[in-house]
Protein backbone atom coordinates (compact mmCIF):
# COMPACT_ATOMS: atom_id res chain seq x y z
CA UNK A 1 0.00 0.00 0.00
CA UNK A 2 1.36 3.24 -0.76
CA UNK A 3 0.86 6.42 1.29
CA UNK A 4 -1.31 8.11 -0.40
CA UNK A 5 -4.14 5.53 -1.28
CA UNK A 6 -5.48 5.61 2.76
CA UNK A 7 -2.89 7.06 4.85
CA UNK A 8 0.71 6.64 5.98
CA UNK A 9 1.45 2.83 5.08
CA UNK A 10 3.21 0.32 6.58
CA UNK A 11 6.92 0.23 7.12
CA UNK A 12 9.13 -2.34 8.65
CA UNK A 13 12.36 -1.31 10.16
CA UNK A 14 15.13 -3.78 10.86
CA UNK A 15 17.85 -3.29 12.93
CA UNK A 16 17.59 -0.68 15.83
CA UNK A 17 20.64 0.21 16.38
CA UNK A 18 21.11 4.40 17.29
CA UNK A 19 19.97 5.33 13.69
CA UNK A 20 17.37 2.42 13.08
CA UNK A 21 15.47 3.71 16.30
CA UNK A 22 15.46 7.16 14.77
CA UNK A 23 14.36 5.71 11.56
CA UNK A 24 11.37 3.72 13.07
CA UNK A 25 11.20 6.99 15.51
CA UNK A 26 10.22 9.00 12.35
CA UNK A 27 8.08 6.52 10.51
CA UNK A 28 6.04 6.75 13.95
CA UNK A 29 5.96 10.08 13.96
CA UNK A 30 4.29 10.51 10.96
CA UNK A 31 1.26 7.84 11.59
CA UNK A 32 3.14 4.99 9.72
CA UNK A 33 2.16 1.57 11.25
CA UNK A 34 5.80 0.62 11.69
CA UNK A 35 7.16 -3.20 12.70
CA UNK A 36 10.04 -3.00 14.09
CA UNK A 37 12.75 -6.08 14.53
CA UNK A 38 16.33 -6.10 16.44
CA UNK A 39 18.44 -8.90 17.54
CA UNK A 40 18.89 -7.19 20.38
CA UNK A 41 15.18 -7.01 21.61
CA UNK A 42 15.67 -4.59 23.96
CA UNK A 43 16.46 -1.93 21.95
CA UNK A 44 12.68 -1.55 20.35
CA UNK A 45 11.05 -0.94 23.97
CA UNK A 46 10.35 2.94 23.82
CA UNK A 47 9.39 2.05 20.12
CA UNK A 48 6.44 0.04 21.42
CA UNK A 49 5.58 2.20 23.69
CA UNK A 50 5.60 4.83 20.80
CA UNK A 51 3.08 2.30 18.97
CA UNK A 52 5.69 0.05 17.00
CA UNK A 53 5.05 -3.60 16.55
CA UNK A 54 7.66 -5.73 17.70
CA UNK A 55 8.29 -9.07 15.31
CA UNK A 56 8.76 -12.15 16.61
CA UNK A 57 11.78 -13.22 14.24
CA UNK A 58 13.30 -11.21 11.02
CA UNK A 59 11.23 -13.28 8.87
CA UNK A 60 7.89 -11.77 10.52
CA UNK A 61 9.51 -8.36 10.17
CA UNK A 62 9.77 -8.69 6.75
CA UNK A 63 6.51 -9.93 5.56
CA UNK A 64 4.59 -7.76 7.92
CA UNK A 65 4.68 -4.64 5.20
CA UNK A 66 5.46 -3.79 1.28
CA UNK A 67 8.39 -1.34 2.15
CA UNK A 68 11.02 -2.99 4.61
CA UNK A 69 14.05 -0.75 5.71
CA UNK A 70 17.22 -1.99 6.98
CA UNK A 71 20.27 0.40 8.82
CA UNK A 72 22.69 -2.44 10.88
CA UNK A 73 26.34 -1.95 11.18
CA UNK A 74 27.64 -3.12 7.34
CA UNK A 75 26.40 -5.42 4.47
CA UNK A 76 27.92 -8.48 6.07
CA UNK A 77 25.31 -8.07 8.75
CA UNK A 78 23.01 -7.36 6.33
CA UNK A 79 23.46 -10.06 4.49
CA UNK A 80 23.68 -12.77 7.43
CA UNK A 81 20.29 -11.04 8.65
CA UNK A 82 18.38 -11.50 4.84
CA UNK A 83 19.97 -13.92 2.91
CA UNK A 84 18.62 -16.97 5.52
CA UNK A 85 15.19 -14.98 5.23
CA UNK A 86 15.13 -17.07 1.78
CA UNK A 87 12.24 -15.42 -0.79
CA UNK A 88 10.55 -14.19 2.23
CA UNK A 89 11.68 -10.36 0.96
CA UNK A 90 10.06 -11.58 -2.66
CA UNK A 91 7.63 -8.96 -3.86
CA UNK A 92 8.80 -6.49 -1.22
CA UNK A 93 10.86 -3.32 -1.61
CA UNK A 94 13.72 -3.61 0.37
CA UNK A 95 15.34 0.43 1.05
CA UNK A 96 18.93 -0.61 2.51
CA UNK A 97 20.31 2.41 4.53
CA UNK A 98 23.59 0.57 5.76
CA UNK A 99 26.89 2.55 4.90
CA UNK A 100 29.57 0.98 2.61
CA UNK A 101 31.13 0.89 -0.65
CA UNK A 102 29.64 1.26 -3.83
CA UNK A 103 30.58 -2.11 -4.98
CA UNK A 104 28.71 -4.22 -2.54
CA UNK A 105 25.96 -2.26 -2.73
CA UNK A 106 25.51 -3.33 -6.53
CA UNK A 107 26.44 -6.64 -5.47
CA UNK A 108 23.49 -6.65 -2.93
CA UNK A 109 21.43 -5.06 -5.68
CA UNK A 110 22.15 -8.01 -7.34
CA UNK A 111 21.49 -10.25 -4.75
CA UNK A 112 17.68 -8.71 -4.62
CA UNK A 113 16.93 -8.96 -7.70
CA UNK A 114 18.29 -12.70 -7.98
CA UNK A 115 15.24 -13.26 -5.04
CA UNK A 116 12.71 -10.67 -6.69
CA UNK A 117 13.06 -7.99 -4.00
CA UNK A 118 13.19 -4.33 -5.82
CA UNK A 119 16.19 -2.69 -4.39
CA UNK A 120 16.89 0.95 -3.30
CA UNK A 121 20.39 2.04 -1.61
CA UNK A 122 20.50 4.91 0.36
CA UNK A 123 23.01 6.87 2.02
CA UNK A 124 21.91 8.94 5.42
CA UNK A 125 23.48 12.12 5.37
CA UNK A 126 22.42 13.04 8.85
CA UNK A 127 23.00 12.28 12.39
CA UNK A 128 20.11 10.55 13.94
CA UNK A 129 18.96 13.47 16.10
CA UNK A 130 18.49 14.63 12.57
CA UNK A 131 16.30 12.04 11.01
CA UNK A 132 12.68 13.18 10.46
CA UNK A 133 13.47 16.98 10.06
CA UNK A 134 14.82 18.90 7.38
CA UNK A 135 18.50 18.44 9.24
CA UNK A 136 18.36 15.10 7.18
CA UNK A 137 19.84 14.50 3.89
CA UNK A 138 18.88 10.71 2.50
CA UNK A 139 20.08 10.10 -1.18
CA UNK A 140 18.95 6.88 -2.67
CA UNK A 141 19.66 5.28 -5.75
CA UNK A 142 18.31 1.55 -7.66
CA UNK A 143 15.18 1.16 -8.67
CA UNK A 144 13.49 4.50 -9.74
CA UNK A 145 9.65 2.82 -9.71
CA UNK A 146 10.36 1.91 -6.28
CA UNK A 147 11.98 5.03 -5.50
CA UNK A 148 8.49 7.01 -7.30
CA UNK A 149 6.31 4.60 -5.18
CA UNK A 150 7.42 5.54 -1.72
CA UNK A 151 8.77 8.32 -1.55
CA UNK A 152 5.85 10.22 0.42
CA UNK A 153 6.59 6.98 3.16
CA UNK A 154 10.82 7.80 2.59
CA UNK A 155 9.75 11.82 3.72
CA UNK A 156 8.64 11.22 7.07
CA UNK A 157 12.94 10.64 7.78
CA UNK A 158 14.66 13.30 5.19
CA UNK A 159 11.88 16.01 5.10
CA UNK A 160 13.36 18.29 2.64
CA UNK A 161 16.19 16.25 0.65
CA UNK A 162 14.75 12.93 -0.17
CA UNK A 163 16.56 12.63 -3.14
CA UNK A 164 16.78 9.93 -5.77
CA UNK A 165 20.01 9.79 -7.53
CA UNK A 166 19.99 7.87 -10.32
CA UNK A 167 19.51 3.69 -11.28
CA UNK A 168 23.05 2.78 -10.35
CA UNK A 169 22.20 1.22 -7.11
CA UNK A 170 26.25 1.95 -5.91
CA UNK A 171 26.00 5.44 -6.54
CA UNK A 172 23.83 6.95 -3.46
CA UNK A 173 26.97 5.10 -1.47
CA UNK A 174 29.58 6.07 -3.70
CA UNK A 175 27.88 9.69 -2.14
CA UNK A 176 28.23 8.78 0.93
CA UNK A 177 31.75 7.77 0.59
CA UNK A 178 32.79 10.69 -1.01
CA UNK A 179 30.59 12.83 1.54
CA UNK A 180 32.32 11.21 4.47
CA UNK A 181 35.99 12.21 2.98
CA UNK A 182 34.87 16.28 2.85
CA UNK A 183 33.98 15.88 6.08
CA UNK A 184 36.99 13.74 7.62
CA UNK A 185 39.01 16.21 5.52
CA UNK A 186 37.77 19.88 7.30
CA UNK A 187 37.71 17.92 10.82
CA UNK A 188 41.20 16.74 10.38
CA UNK A 189 42.72 20.09 9.23
CA UNK A 190 40.95 21.72 11.44
CA UNK A 191 42.18 19.00 14.52
CA UNK A 192 46.11 19.72 13.00
CA UNK A 193 44.98 23.84 13.15
CA UNK A 194 44.09 22.55 16.86
CA UNK A 195 47.30 21.09 17.74
CA UNK A 196 49.57 23.61 16.33
CA UNK A 197 47.58 26.35 18.92
CA UNK A 198 47.50 24.25 21.60
CA UNK A 199 51.77 24.05 21.25
CA UNK A 200 51.52 27.99 21.78
CA UNK A 201 48.65 27.85 25.02
CA UNK A 202 46.00 28.76 23.03
CA UNK A 203 42.87 26.58 23.25
CA UNK A 204 41.02 25.10 20.65
CA UNK A 205 37.19 27.29 21.67
CA UNK A 206 39.66 30.35 20.96
CA UNK A 207 40.71 28.72 17.19
CA UNK A 208 36.91 27.59 16.81
CA UNK A 209 34.83 30.69 15.20
CA UNK A 210 38.44 31.87 13.07
CA UNK A 211 38.33 28.06 11.89
CA UNK A 212 34.39 28.12 11.17
CA UNK A 213 35.60 31.66 9.21
CA UNK A 214 37.59 29.49 6.94
CA UNK A 215 35.74 26.74 6.42
CA UNK A 216 32.69 29.22 5.44
CA UNK A 217 35.28 30.70 2.84
CA UNK A 218 36.45 27.14 1.57
CA UNK A 219 32.59 26.59 1.27
CA UNK A 220 31.90 29.12 -1.21
CA UNK A 221 34.65 28.21 -3.83
CA UNK A 222 33.28 24.93 -3.71
CA UNK A 223 30.52 25.57 -6.76
CA UNK A 224 33.28 27.87 -9.02
CA UNK A 225 35.56 24.76 -8.15
CA UNK A 226 33.24 22.02 -9.17
CA UNK A 227 32.89 23.61 -12.64
CA UNK A 228 36.41 23.68 -13.67
CA UNK A 229 36.80 20.09 -12.69
CA UNK A 230 33.96 19.28 -14.97
CA UNK A 231 35.29 22.23 -17.77
CA UNK A 232 39.10 20.77 -17.00
CA UNK A 233 40.17 24.44 -17.01
CA UNK A 234 41.47 25.45 -14.04
CA UNK A 235 41.61 29.47 -14.40
CA UNK A 236 42.84 31.05 -11.48
CA UNK A 237 39.84 32.38 -9.47
CA UNK A 238 41.92 33.47 -5.77
CA UNK A 239 45.53 32.34 -5.76
CA UNK A 240 48.42 30.07 -8.06
CA UNK A 241 49.07 26.89 -6.90
CA UNK A 242 52.76 27.95 -6.25
CA UNK A 243 51.88 30.35 -4.24
CA UNK A 244 49.47 27.86 -1.87
CA UNK A 245 53.29 25.60 -2.28
CA UNK A 246 55.04 27.98 -0.68
CA UNK A 247 52.40 28.40 2.34
CA UNK A 248 52.36 24.85 2.21
CA UNK A 249 55.78 24.60 3.17
CA UNK A 250 55.52 27.01 6.41
CA UNK A 251 52.97 24.56 7.33
CA UNK A 252 55.26 22.09 7.30
CA UNK A 253 57.98 23.39 8.91
CA UNK A 254 55.53 24.95 11.94
CA UNK A 255 54.14 22.10 12.22
CA UNK A 256 58.00 20.46 12.86
CA UNK A 257 59.00 23.09 14.97
CA UNK A 258 56.58 23.12 17.24
CA UNK A 259 56.75 19.05 17.67
CA UNK A 260 53.38 18.48 16.29
CA UNK A 261 52.51 15.59 13.64
CA UNK A 262 53.56 17.18 10.33
CA UNK A 263 52.27 14.19 8.26
CA UNK A 264 48.58 16.34 6.77
CA UNK A 265 50.71 19.15 5.65
CA UNK A 266 53.39 16.60 4.41
CA UNK A 267 51.06 15.08 2.13
CA UNK A 268 49.07 18.49 0.87
CA UNK A 269 52.71 19.78 -0.02
CA UNK A 270 53.15 16.96 -1.86
CA UNK A 271 50.15 17.21 -3.73
CA UNK A 272 51.32 20.69 -4.99
CA UNK A 273 54.41 19.94 -5.85
CA UNK A 274 53.10 17.05 -8.35
CA UNK A 275 50.37 19.46 -9.43
CA UNK A 276 53.38 22.00 -9.92
CA UNK A 277 55.58 18.80 -11.89
CA UNK A 278 52.97 18.42 -14.11
CA UNK A 279 52.88 22.22 -15.20
CA UNK A 280 49.82 23.41 -13.29
CA UNK A 281 52.11 25.91 -11.19
CA UNK A 282 50.13 29.21 -12.53
CA UNK A 283 46.64 27.59 -12.25
CA UNK A 284 44.37 28.01 -9.07
CA UNK A 285 43.96 25.36 -6.83
CA UNK A 286 41.11 23.20 -8.48
CA UNK A 287 43.98 21.79 -10.67
CA UNK A 288 44.59 19.42 -7.95
CA UNK A 289 42.04 16.83 -8.68
CA UNK A 290 44.41 15.13 -11.25
CA UNK A 291 46.43 14.14 -8.10
CA UNK A 292 43.79 12.45 -7.26
CA UNK A 293 42.53 10.63 -10.29
CA UNK A 294 45.22 8.21 -10.34
CA UNK A 295 46.28 5.58 -7.39
CA UNK A 296 49.70 6.66 -7.75
CA UNK A 297 48.50 10.70 -7.96
CA UNK A 298 49.84 11.28 -4.45
CA UNK A 299 53.10 10.45 -2.69
CA UNK A 300 53.67 11.82 0.64
P1 LIG B 1 24.78 0.93 15.86
O1 LIG B 1 24.12 1.82 16.86
O2 LIG B 1 26.09 0.34 16.23
O3 LIG B 1 23.76 -0.21 15.49
C1 LIG B 1 24.16 -1.31 14.72
C2 LIG B 1 22.94 -2.16 14.40
O4 LIG B 1 23.34 -3.27 13.59
C3 LIG B 1 22.27 -2.76 15.65
O5 LIG B 1 20.88 -2.81 15.44
C4 LIG B 1 22.88 -4.14 15.67
O6 LIG B 1 22.10 -5.09 16.38
C5 LIG B 1 22.85 -4.47 14.19
N1 LIG B 1 23.73 -5.56 13.82
C6 LIG B 1 25.07 -5.55 13.71
N2 LIG B 1 25.52 -6.75 13.31
C7 LIG B 1 24.42 -7.53 13.14
C8 LIG B 1 24.23 -8.86 12.71
N3 LIG B 1 25.28 -9.63 12.37
N4 LIG B 1 22.97 -9.33 12.64
C9 LIG B 1 21.92 -8.54 12.99
N5 LIG B 1 22.03 -7.27 13.40
C10 LIG B 1 23.29 -6.75 13.47
O7 LIG B 1 25.03 1.71 14.49
P2 LIG B 1 24.15 2.89 13.87
O8 LIG B 1 24.69 4.19 14.33
O9 LIG B 1 22.70 2.59 14.06
O10 LIG B 1 24.54 2.75 12.34
C11 LIG B 1 23.86 1.83 11.47
C12 LIG B 1 24.24 2.16 10.04
O11 LIG B 1 23.86 3.52 9.77
C13 LIG B 1 25.75 2.06 9.79
O12 LIG B 1 25.99 1.48 8.54
C14 LIG B 1 26.19 3.50 9.83
O13 LIG B 1 27.37 3.75 9.09
C15 LIG B 1 24.97 4.20 9.22
N6 LIG B 1 24.93 5.62 9.60
C16 LIG B 1 24.96 5.97 10.90
C17 LIG B 1 24.99 7.32 11.24
C18 LIG B 1 25.04 7.75 12.69
O14 LIG B 1 25.25 8.96 12.93
N7 LIG B 1 24.81 6.87 13.65
C19 LIG B 1 24.96 8.30 10.21
C20 LIG B 1 24.90 7.89 8.88
C21 LIG B 1 24.90 6.55 8.58
P3 LIG B 1 22.26 -5.21 17.99
O15 LIG B 1 21.53 -4.06 18.56
O16 LIG B 1 21.68 -6.52 18.30
O17 LIG B 1 23.76 -5.15 18.28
Amino acid sequence: MRDSDAGPGPVTVVGLGLMGQALAGAFLQDGHPTTVWNRTAAKAEHLVARGATLADSAHDAVTASPLVVVCVSDYDAVHELLDPLGDALAGRVLVNLTSGPSLVARETAEWAARLGVTYLDGAIMAVPAGIGTADAAILYSGSRSAFDLHEPALRSLATETTTFIGEDPGLSALFEMAMLGVMWGVLNGFLHGAALLGAAGVDATAFAPIAKMGIGTVADWVHDYARQIDDGAYPVLDSTIDTHLATMEHLVHESESLGVSAELPRFVRALAEQAVAAGHGGNGYAALIEQFRTPSGVRA
